[in-house]
């Protein structure tokens, strides 16, 4: 994929990591979009703050980039708790575990972001943490080893998945508010770009910023990183504006086209088109013809191939839509491609 466009935060170098954060909105009232979700999340802090307890634990699922981890800052600050951050893959063996609960103070937040890549040794240990705030442990070892019940300060843990159907029922049951995040529209992204530039001191005019926005697979981890590119465009190649021709130029050198689709993207719909006859076609099987990882594809690409009507997810498999045959200046004739 596109560097620009992978929203994956494992693609993401210590310095964009560190601009991440500068443009991070700490506050709800900073938080562009998923205004279902903030309502709810609003009313449920405040709820919590006001009998003095820690917020029930809340799974967030969506796409990569879209605001789970900044949402969980943003409880935290409103909750006015610490908050402490680790992943699934991280926590190896439930001692991880242990030690990183044990260290929570009454009602601090603990993030699992890829809450599906828990073994499941640890995800069994974090049942008894959740529900009765409390853990087994156990104290020296061979013949005089023995467990001995730890109790915890309540907490509340913040999962969050790109792949909730990989979560298993018991753990999800565990969470008594679950939140999925969708991909933001052009003009929610149009103020998020706009609200960036101004925390980067960038000169941008509204054309620019919607130009950039709706180029962005509806994620602002993207917008952002196509504002920051098309800034150096501005400075070096234009009058340090960035405006909507300067967008549009810097968008085609980076090789983004007018859907926001990137190269991996056009691939897997031609692949589907050309070599499957459209489809259906199993996921797998694009998977290997495109060379790409099954999981990256159901969980970056497909789901905005879908939302934006180029890909249907049928029984029998992924189908390109007339939208995408448009899309690539193809025909569709009998469901065959000409
Ligand atoms: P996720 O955890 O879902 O992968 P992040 O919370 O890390 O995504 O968000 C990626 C970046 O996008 C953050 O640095 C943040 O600046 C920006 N961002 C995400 N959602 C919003 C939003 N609703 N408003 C403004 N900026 C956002």
């Amino acid at each position: 994929m596109n560097e620009h466009l992978n929203p994956e935060r494992d693609n993401i170098s210590p310095a964009e990591y560190d601009i991440e954060k500068v443009l991070r909105p700490q506050a709800f009232e900073d938080f562009t979009g998923q205004q279902k979700i903030l309502t709810n999340l609003k009313v449920f802090v405040q709820a919590a703050r006001q009998r003095g307890e820690a917020l029930d634990h809340v799974l967030l699922h969506g796409p990569p980039g879209l605001g789970k981890t900044t949402l969980s800052h943003i409880i935290a600050n409103e909750m006015g708790t610490g908050i402490k951050i680790t992943s699934g893959p991280v926590l190896d063996k439930p001692g991880d575990l242990a030690g990183l609960l044990t260290n929570l103070e009454a009602g601090d937040i603990l993030f699992i972001d890829e809450i599906h890549r828990l073994s499941p040794l640890v995800e069994e240990y974090l049942y008894s943490a959740m529900e009765d705030f409390k853990i087994d442990i156990m104290l020296e070892s061979g013949p005089n080893a023995r467990s001995v019940q730890l109790s915890l300060n309540p907490f509340t843990l913040i999962g969050a998945t790109t792949r909730s159907g990989l979560l298993t029922a018991p753990l999800r049951a565990r969470f008594g508010i679950n939140a999925r995040l969708e991909y933001y529209d052009a003009k929610l992204l149009t103020t998020i770009v706009l609200r960036s530039s101004s925390i980067l001191k960038t000169p941008i005019e509204e054309t620019g910023a919607f130009e950039i926005a709706r180029r962005s697979r509806g994620t602002p981890r993207i917008a952002n990183a196509l504002l920051r590119r098309t800034r150096d465009f501005a400075q070096i190649k234009g009058n340090g504006t960035v405006d909507r021709d300067i967008a549009q130029y810097a968008l085609n050198a980076l090789n983004v086209d007018e859907h926001g689709l990137d190269e991996m993207d056009n691939k897997i719909l031609l692949t589907i088109i050309e070599k499957f006859k459209g489809g259906p076609v199993g996921l797998k099987t694009i998977a290997t013809a495109v060379g790409e990882d099954e999981g990256t594809i159901e969980e970056v690409y497909e789901p905005f191939l879908i939302q934006e009507g180029f890909l249907m997810r049928t029984s029998r498999g992924r189908e390109a839509t007339e939208h995408a045959y448009r899309h690539l200046g193809l025909t569709k004739l009998g469901g065959q491609n000409s």
